[in-house]
Formats: structure tokens, C-alpha cells, sequence
């Protein structure tokens, strides 16, 4: 947690617990599944204190906020550049490392100055095609 020292906000014990619960974790939570998680530590913690939180850490750019789930926003400690599948069955977020070859095929990209990516892929995960295949 010595990493969180210089963050430039204070660590309350919720705060503590909110980011340690994130710490290398890589299920890609929403704020509810936070908030379940740790409650039973606080019971006097509302679920605006864990939204709130969120809200600042990825104002700071500890963490990192999702849209590639509609339901519901999702987070992820992992700020290192990386892309994301999410599984239309189960609703699973799995990292995608892997370097794809992304560029304007028209002339507009000479136009701006790209510095990033970021690829949202959709489909069927490995242990829902699994289980597809043994039905
Ligand atoms: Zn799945
Ligand atoms: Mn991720």
C-alpha cells in the first residue's frame, strides 16, 4: 500500500479497504461488487463512499473506469496500456495483452496526434463456449 502513499488524498480506512480490495485484482468490478465486498468491515459505509472513492482514484489515474459493459460501469487497478473482451453470456471482463496493428485507413489520421488505443472486444469466452459445447 506504500504506493498509495504520495496519492495526494487521504487514506481513511475505507479508502484503505476499497484499494486494497482493487489491488491486482483483475475481475474488472462494478462499484456494487466493491461496495458488497467490503461492507461487511463498515457497516456504516453508505454506497456513496465507495462510488465516491472510485470516482476520485480514477480522477488520479489509479484506476481505471469501463465502458465496454452497458449494464454497469466496471473498474480496473490495471493502468497499464492494455484492451478488453467481454463476454456477452456471462458478462466476464478478461485483459487482453496483446499489441494490435490499429491505423487510419483513410489520410484523416494525419490529422491528430494519436497517442492510444484502446480495443473493446465482443463474444463468447472460453468457459461459456465450454459449456455451450457440452449441451
Ligand atoms: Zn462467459
Ligand atoms: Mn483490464
Amino acid at each position: 500500500m506504500n504506493k498509495y502513499k504520495d496519492a495526494g488524498f487521504k487514506l481513511t480506512p475505507q479508502r484503505m479497504a476499497i484499494l486494497e480490495y482493487l489491488e491486482g485484482n483483475r475481475e474488472h468490478p462494478s462499484a456494487d461488487e466493491i461496495y458488497r465486498a467490503i461492507r461487511g468491515r463498515f457497516p456504516t459505509m453508505s454506497f456513496a463512499t465507495v462510488y465516491n472513492t472510485l470516482d476520485m482514484l480514477v480522477r488520479k489515474g489509479k484506476v481505471i473506469e469501463l465502458t465496454i459493459d452497458p449494464g454497469k460501469k466496471r473498474f480496473d487497478p490495471g493502468v497499464s496500456p492494455h484492451h478488453h473482451f467481454i463476454c456477452s453470456k456471462c458478462r466476464r471482463i478478461d485483459d487482453i495483452f496483446e499489441e494490435f496493428d490499429v491505423r487510419f485507413a483513410s489520410g484523416r489520421g494525419k490529422k491528430y496526434r494519436v497517442t492510444g488505443h484502446h480495443i473493446e472486444f465482443y463474444g463468447i469466452c472460453p468457459s461459456c463456449l465450454e459449456h455451450e459445447r457440452a449441451h
